[in-house]
C-alpha cells in the first residue's frame, strides 16, 4: 500500500468527543468516523486491524473443533417469546417490524437462532458434541454508547455455542474454549487476566470474563500475584471477619445524631470505628424492597444481593420507598424494627459484630449497643461485600490486588437453560430423550481492538502488537524527490512485500516531520528510513515503535532486522 493513496484522514487535534485514548487515537490516525452514538464507519486502517484480529480468531476456534457459519442479524420475535427472552431483554434490544406489522428485532446475541437450528437437526447423541461459531454484528441499543469501539451499539463480536451430551462434554469444550481464548489474547498481544465472574442465577464456576488490563477498564478485578486466583469484584469471595468488639449487656440505647447521614459523619460525631458500625442500603426488587447489611467500612456489592434474592431487577430504593414502605428516613436506616416490612440480608461478617451503631429509622437518630440476633433476625445472611485491596485470597492466603480490566471476552456454561426453554434434544445411547448441555462464548472483535490501544500507546499515538497492526512496516523516503531515496525505497518495498510483510511506502510529498508524526500516530511496530547520510553509506535507519530505538543497517541485513523486530513485538 502507498501512503498516498491511504484514505486516512488524519487529524492534528484531539478530538473533543472522545474521552479515553483508544477513541482518541482512532479518530486521529484516520482510523474512524461516528455515524451515530456507538454506530460507527470503520476506515481502512481500522478494517485491516479487525481482519487480523478476526484471522486470529477464526485460526483458533477452527483448531479447537468449531466450525463457522453465518445466521441472519434480523431474528424473528417468536424465537425470543418462546424462551421469555423478548420481555425480559428491555430497552437494549432494537426492535423492528416488517410491513406486514411482524416484530422482529436485531441479533444481540444468537442463543435463541442457534438453539433452534440445533435443534431441528440433531437428533442423536451421534451427532454431538457440536461447536458452532460466527463473526458478526450485534446490535445492543446501550444505555450509555461511549468510549468508541468499547461499547459501542454496533460492534463485531464471535459467538460459539457448544452443544454436549452430558456436563461431562460441557466440560471438555469450555476448557477447549477457555485454551483458545488464552492463546487468541496472547497472539494478539495483550495482557490479559482470566477471572472468574459473575454467573447470575447459574453462578458457581460456570463463567469466566477475559479482561484486558488497563486504567481505563469499566471492570474492577481483584487477583492474587502468588496463585491463579483472579475475580471480577462482582463475585469475588470475601472472607467472614471476626469481631474486635465484646458483646454488649446494655439495651439498645438511641442517640441524637443530627443532620449525620453518611459513615464518615457518624463515626466521626460518635467517636466508634466504621468497623463497629452498621450500613443499611435499601433497594427495590420486583419481589418488593430488600434492605442489605454490611459493615461500615465495606461496600455492598448490589449483584450478590440480586443474586441472593433471585431479582431480574435491582436499583436502589428511593427516599419515598423508604419513608412509605419501611416508615424510615433515608440516612438514618436501620434493621432494628423492620421484620415484616421488607426482606433483611445481611452480610456474614455483620452477625459477628458486638456493641454496634446502626440507624433508628428516625430523623436525626442512631442506635447504640446494638446486638445482632438479640435486636435484629435478617432473612438471610451471606457473603454480601465488596472485596479490597489486601485483604487474604481465598485460595491461598496472600494479600489480593486490585486492577482495572476491560472485558474482551467470556466463556459461560448454559447447561440446559435454553435446551429446556427451546426443547434442543437428542436420543442417547439408550434411546432416551435429553436436553443438549449447552455453552456459550463471546469475543468482542471490535472491542479487542480498542482494548490493544488502550494497552499500548505513549503520548505520540498507538503502539501496535506487530500480530494485529495494520501496517508492520512503513518505508519512508525522507525526500520524495530524491530519485535515488525513491528508488532504494520502491526496491526495500518491493523485497518487503515479497518476503510477505504487511508494508506501506509513505510516498506522500510531505516533509519528513509530517511523515514521521503520522507513522507515530498510527503507530506501525518498525520503520525504515531512508535519509541522503545513510544512504551515502549505504545504510537504512530502523526504528522500533515501541521503544524508540534506532538502528543504523547495512541495505544488505534490513530485512533479516526487520523480520527478528517483528518477531519479538
Ligand atoms: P458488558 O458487560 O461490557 O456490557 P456483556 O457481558 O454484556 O458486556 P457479552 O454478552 O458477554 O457482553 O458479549 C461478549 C463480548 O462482546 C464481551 O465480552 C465484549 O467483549 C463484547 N461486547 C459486549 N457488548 C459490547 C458493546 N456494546 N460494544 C463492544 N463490544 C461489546
Ligand atoms: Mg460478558
Amino acid at each position: 500500500m502507498r501512503a498516498s493513496k491511504l484514505f486516512a484522514p488524519t487529524l492534528r487535534e484531539v478530538p473533543a468527543e472522545a474521552e479515553v485514548v483508544s477513541h482518541q487515537l482512532m479518530l486521529r490516525a484516520g482510523m474512524l468516523r461516528k455515524a451515530a452514538g456507538g454506530i460507527y464507519n470503520y476506515l481502512p486502517l481500522t478494517w485491516r486491524v479487525l481482519k487480523k484480529i478476526e484471522a486470529i480468531v477464526r485460526e483458533e476456534m477452527d483448531e479447537a473443533g468449531g466450525q463457522e457459519l453465518l445466521m441472519p442479524i434480523i431474528q424473528p420475535a417468536e424465537l425470543w417469546q418462546e424462551t421469555g427472552r423478548w420481555d425480559v431483554y428491555g430497552d437494549e434490544m432494537f426492535r423492528l417490524q416488517d410491513r406486514h406489522g411482524r416484530n422482529f428485532c436485531l441479533g444481540p446475541t444468537h442463543e435463541e437462532m442457534i438453539t433452534t437450528l440445533v435443534r431441528s437437526e440433531v437428533r442423536s447423541y451421534r451427532q454431538l458434541p457440536l461447536m458452532l461459531y460466527q463473526i458478526q454484528n450485534k446490535y445492543r441499543d446501550e444505555i450509555r454508547p461511549r468510549f468508541g469501539l468499547m461499547r459501542g451499539r454496533e460492534f463485531i463480536m464471535k459467538d460459539l455455542y457448544s452443544f454436549d451430551r452430558d456436563e461431562a462434554g460441557l466440560e471438555v469444550s469450555y476448557r477447549k474454549m477457555y485454551d483458545a481464548y488464552t492463546r487468541i489474547f496472547n497472539r494478539c498481544g495483550l495482557k490479559f487476566r482470566a477471572v472468574e465472574a459473575d454467573g447470575g442465577a447459574i453462578g458457581g464456576t460456570g463463567t469466566h470474563e477475559f479482561m484486558v488490563i488497563a486504567e481505563s477498564g469499566e471492570a474492577a478485578i481483584v487477583f492474587c500475584p502468588d496463585c491463579e486466583y483472579a475475580a471480577n469484584v462482582e463475585k469475588a469471595e470475601g472472607q467472614v471477619l471476626p469481631s474486635n468488639t465484646e458483646p454488649s449487656s446494655q439495651d439498645l440505647t438511641p442517640v441524637a445524631t443530627p443532620g449525620k447521614r453518611s459513615i464518615e459523619e457518624v463515626t466521626a460525631f460518635l467517636k466508634v470505628p466504621a468497623e463497629q458500625t452498621i450500613k443499611s442500603i435499601a433497594f427495590r426488587t420486583e419481589h418488593g424492597l430488600v434492605v442489605a447489611l454490611a459493615r461500615g467500612d465495606h461496600e455492598i456489592n448490589d449483584v450478590k444481593v440480586q443474586n441472593l434474592v433471585g431479582a431480574i431487577q435491582i436499583e436502589l430504593a428511593d427516599e419515598a420507598d423508604i419513608q412509605r414502605e419501611l416508615g424510615s428516613v433515608a440516612g438514618f436506616l436501620g434493621p432494628v424494627g423492620l421484620a415484616g416490612k421488607c426482606t433483611i440480608v445481611a452480610d456474614s461478617s455483620v452477625m459477628n459484630l458486638h456493641d454496634a451503631v446502626c440507624g433508628a429509622n428516625k430523623p436525626d437518630e442512631h442506635l447504640l449497643h446494638v446486638e445482632p440476633l438479640r435486636d435484629f433476625k435478617p432473612d438471610q445472611i451471606a457473603d454480601l461485600r465488596m472485596v479490597k485491596a489486601g485483604e487474604p485470597c481465598p485460595r491461598c492466603g496472600s494479600a489480593l490486588a486490585t486492577a482495572r480490566g476491560i472485558e474482551v471476552g467470556q466463556v459461560f456454561k448454559l447447561f440446559t437453560k435454553y435446551s429446556e426453554a427451546l426443547k434442543a434434544t437428542f436420543l442417547d445411547e439408550n434411546g432416551k430423550e435429553k436436553p443438549m448441555v449447552m455453552g456459550c462464548y463471546g469475543i468482542g472483535v471490535s472491542r479487542t481492538m480498542a482494548a490493544a490501544i488502550e494497552q499500548h500507546n505513549d503520548a505520540d499515538g498507538i503502539i501496535w502488537p506487530a500480530a494485529i497492526a495494520p501496517f508492520q512496516v512503513a518505508v519512508v523516503p525522507i525526500n520524495t524527490k530524491d530519485e535515488a531515496q525513491l528508488q532504494l525505497a520502491e526496491r526495500i518495498y518491493g523485497e518487503l512485500k515479497a518476503a510477505g510483510v504487511d508494508v506501506l511506502l509513505d510516498d506522500r510529498n510531505e516533509r519528513p516531520g509530517v511523515k514521521f508524526k503520522d507513522a507515530d500516530l498510527i503507530g506501525y511496530p518498525v520503520r525504515i528510513a531512508l535519509g541522503p547520510k545513510a544512504l551515502a553509506e549505504g545504510m537504512v535507519e530502523i526504528k522500533c515503535r515501541r521503544d524508540g530505538q534506532v538502528l543504523l543497517v547495512p541495505q544488505t541485513e534490513y530485512l533479516q532486522k526487520v523480520q527478528e523486530l517483528l518477531a519479538g513485538l
